[in-house]
This record gives structure tokens, sequence and C-alpha cells, in this order.
């Protein structure tokens, strides 16, 4: 039983090495506006000071902050992070839980949707806060999977049989640490029905140190531990500009194991809602050995409007760039509507 108390025999072996410095950066990663603007050399005026945004901090790594341009005040990796005074507005149909999430959360830290894969939010938790965040009103503190609650979802994945896969996700599950990670897995390796660990996160791209020694064994220690084991990472880039030589070399650590490499975008008004653009991120993305899976429309969640881009024009636009790569760089686009049994393929 999943219950059964696991000897981890060497699990302080799977801490971070002390030469790791992800965790202070991502402790240090919520920064005020002022801060941001001065570093940034941009003049306040161009955004809102007075806006509560509190609930929902910047947050942005030094490894994503170094990208952004500096003086540009429609820079678009800044425009991910910066609290615009457009989040102020309130539009109809734009809500906390446009996805209803929680109508498919059978048990704290569980979100169960689809057929033979299910959600765990590892964490609340993120090295970066994208404004445009579908889970930014999600509530994470109901959700927290320590203590007894870690054991109900594990009990409640043991008894749905036809579960293959298990979606490690957020916030972002990598800001979890090695040895959490490793004991959580090794709990869902004694479910034999589970299969493919799948790891959606953001943090190969804005804390690429993460990829560290410890995760590197936590990776090897999944792969090795059954052979029906596989391992997926969708990692989360929207913008050619987000990948740099240490994103490559955090990505080329990921590729020495058999691992599945998929990227998953957000189409967003002001940030990459152009041909070029859609084309350069596909293509950079293959040059770092990536393949493009999804690009998303905006979920329609509160605070986001702004960053909506109009669904003739999304249409077109993936029209344009399907016409210009070959189909494996070509991500497919699409929309989650609540109640479907999978996301809805926009053609
Ligand atoms: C998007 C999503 C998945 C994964 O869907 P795939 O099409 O397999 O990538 C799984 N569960 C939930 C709740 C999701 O929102
Ligand atoms: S990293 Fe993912 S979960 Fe975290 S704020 Fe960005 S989109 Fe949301």
């Amino acid at each position: 039983m999943v219950k059964d108390v696991i000897k981890l025999k060497d699990a302080s072996t799977f801490e971070s090495t002390p030469d790791s410095c992800w965790q202070s950066e991502l402790s240090n990663a919520q920064i005020s506006l002022d801060d941001l603007l001065s570093r940034l050399n941009i003049k306040k005026e161009h955004f809102d000071q007075f806006y509560d945004f509190s609930n929902f901090p910047i947050r942005a790594t030094e490894s994503y902050l170094k990208k952004i341009r500096t003086g540009d005040p429609s820079d678009p990796l800044l425009r991910q992070i910066i609290p615009h005074v457009d989040e102020k507005a309130e539009l109809p149909g734009f809500i906390n839980d446009p996805l209803n999430e929680e109508a498919f959360n059978p048990v704290p830290g569980v979100i169960h949707k689809y057929y033979g894969r299910l959600l765990l939010i590892v964490t609340g938790a993120c090295a970066i806060h994208c404004r445009y965040c579908f889970r930014r009103h999600f509530p994470y503190k109901q959700n927290l999977l320590t203590g007894e609650a870690q054991n109900r979802a594990l009990d409640y994945i043991e008894n749905q049989k036809n579960i293959r896969e298990i979606i490690l996700s957020g916030g972002d599950p990598l800001a979890a640490n090695n040895n959490y990670l490793f004991q959580l897995t090794q709990k869902l390796s004694l479910i034999k029905h589970i299969h493919t660990l799948r790891i959606h996160t953001r943090l190969p791209v804005v804390l690429p140190d993460r990829i560290d020694n410890g995760l590197m064994k936590w990776i090897e220690q999944w792969i090795q531990s059954s052979e029906n084991h596989q391992l997926v990472f969708v990692i989360h880039v929207n913008h050619p500009n987000e990948i740099d030589s240490s994103v490559k070399t955090a990505i080329e650590k990921l590729k020495k194991f058999d691992i599945l490499l998929l990227n998953q975008s957000v189409l967003l008004k002001g940030v990459n809602d152009n041909e070029n653009i859609l084309i350069e991120l596909s293509e950079r993305l293959f040059n770092i050995g990536v393949k493009p899976y999804y690009l998303h429309t905006l979920d329609p969640v509160k605070n986001t409007a702004h960053f909506m881009v109009e669904s003739q024009r999304a249409k077109a636009l993936h029209k344009a760039i399907r016409a210009k790569l070959p189909g494996y760089l070509t991500p497919s686009l699409v929309r989650e509507i609540a109640g479907e049994p999978a996301k809805t393929i926009i053609q």
C-alpha cells in the first residue's frame, strides 16, 4: 500500500548540491515595481504604481530579468511580468476559475479532468509570476500536498486504475526541492499502473540552474526504477528572447536522458501575437531540441483581458505559421473548454 512507510535510504544524496545557487535565486525573485523599473531604466509613468496587485506580486528571477531589454516599456518579456494598469479592468466573462477546476478537484492537490492522466498540484510557488496565469486565483492553500493530504491523493491515484500518467504541476513543481520530489515519486513508483511522469515547468527557462545534479539523479531514479517508466518535460516559453545559452545548457542536461521534451506557449497580445515571432520561437525551440506542443489561447481569467488575442486573428496567425513551418514545428492551437474530454483543437 502507498501508505506504508518507505525507507528513504539515501534521500540526502538527492538534496541540491552545495554549489547550486538556484534556491537563493528563487527566494530573491520578488521585486517591487520601483526596483524593476529603475533597474530597466523605464519611466514610472508608463505603469500605474497605484494599482494594488499585492495578492499577485511581481516575481521574476535574475535569469529572466537579464533577458529584458532596458529602456523599452513594451519589451515582450517585461510585458509578461509587469502589472499593467489594464489588469484593473473588470470584464464580463473574465472570472477567477473559467476552467472550472474546482469541479474536478476530487481530493486536495488533485485535478482530474481527462481520461488516463491527472494533475498533482505539487506546490503553489513559482519562480516568476506570469500576469496572464490561468491559476493566478487558484486556491493553493486548500490544495497543499502535505501530510494526510498527500496520502489521500496517492490513495485516489491508486484507486483510479485507468490512470497511466501523473502530471506534476503547480505553481511550478520544480520549485519544490529534490528531496521532496524524490519522496513523492518514490511513492508513485509503488503504484503499478502509473507509467509516465510528466513535469509541467517553466524553471528550465526562468531558472536554468534548477537543473542541478540532485534533479538529474531524481530523473535517473524514476526512469530506471521500472522498465515501464517514461518521463515527459513540458516547458513553457512564449517568446524566442526567453531562450539564451543558459537555457540551452539546461536542456542539454535533460537530453542526456531518454525524455520527451515539449513546449507549450500561450498566445499573448503584445508578446507573441506575430507570425515572425511565432516562427522564430519554433525554430529556436528546435535548435535546443524541444518540440512545440501546444499554443494555448488565453483562458479568460480575471485581470488578464489585456492579453487576449481575438479568435479570428488567432486562427489567421496559426494558419500563417502552418504555411511556413514543417508540421513537426507547428504547435497545435488549442483552447480549454471546461467540461470537454480534452483540449479543443482550433482549426
Ligand atoms: C491540459 C490538461 C491536461 C493535459 O492535457 P494533454 O492534452 O494530455 O496535454 C491534463 N489535465 C488537466 C486538468 C489539464 O488541464
Ligand atoms: S509559471 Fe506557470 S503557474 Fe507559475 S505564474 Fe507562470 S503560468 Fe502561472
